[in-house]
């Protein structure tokens, strides 16, 4: 473990499947920080809608209802063997929240606003003490606004669409095409970029990386440099 005593908040930011969970989750482990998905709240409260019958067929979400059933989701994150595990009212959810079923319906809920205040304060609340590594779309610019050290991931879509595929096929997913993919990430792309509350937006004070041409332990490394300057060590 690599830490001084000085605990910052460190925010990754970037589009769907650049590569940030892998690298946040990999930091906080050398560093001995919590690691917070804030992608997998979403998804976990995509799934909620999805399994009590909030979203239509063609992907109607109903926000009103929703709205009203937030109180009652509970989000949590537990260690496991193969990493940290997304609760969702106590279930683990880990697996059925990285479908492509609840990756093309995650960002019309991602839109609503209360739905965003909502995580947003239970994000802020596991940043309190510090010590911690978040990845999404407005960690730098609205979770921690104040965060030491902000990270802006980007690549093409076709890069990360091809990772995802890649991914979605090792876990045995066989009927998922590549073209399916990159609809879904280039859609998922335009909606987190172009929504009113709190956007994908690089922060001005992060740091830009495009990861497109690094292997997984190039970017590790470069990410850890970042960490020990803004850590001043
Ligand atoms: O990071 P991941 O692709 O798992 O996130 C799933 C979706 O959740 C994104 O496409 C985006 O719509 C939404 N999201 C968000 N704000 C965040 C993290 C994720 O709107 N901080």
């Amino acid at each position: 473990m690599e830490t001084n005593d000085k605990k910052i908040i460190i925010a990754i930011d970037g589009f769907s499947s650049s590569g940030k969970s892998t690298m946040a989750k990999e930091l906080a482990k050398q560093i001995g920080y919590r690691y917070i998905d804030s992608g997998a709240m979403y998804r976990a409260v995509t799934l909620y809608a999805l399994e009590h019958g909030m979203i239509s067929d063609n992907g109607i979400v109903d926000a009103a209802a929703l709205t009203a059933a937030l109180d009652d989701i509970d989000i949590d994150f537990k260690p496991g063997a193969d990493g940290q595990h997304t609760l969702l009212n106590g279930r683990d959810v880990e697996s059925e929240i990285r479908t492509l079923r609840v990756s093309s319906n995650v960002s019309p809920v991602a839109v609503i606003p209360a739905v965003r205040h909502a995580l947003v304060a239970k994000q802020q609340a596991f940043g309190k003490g510090r010590g911690i590594v978040m990845d999404g779309r407005d960690i730098g610019t609205t979770v921690f606004p104040d965060a030491e050290l902000k990270i802006y991931v980007n690549a093409p879509a076709e890069t990360r669409a091809r990772r995802r595929w890649l991914e979605l096929r090792e876990k045995g997913d066989t009927e998922t095409t590549y073209e399916q993919v990159l609809e879904n990430v280039m859609s998922r792309d335009h909606i987190d970029m172009t929504r009113e509350e709190s956007p994908l937006r690089r922060a001005d004070d992060a740091v830009d990386l495009d990861n497109s041409d690094m292997t997984i332990a190039q970017q590790n490394e470069w990410l850890l440099n970042q960490f020990r300057k803004a850590a001043g060590m």
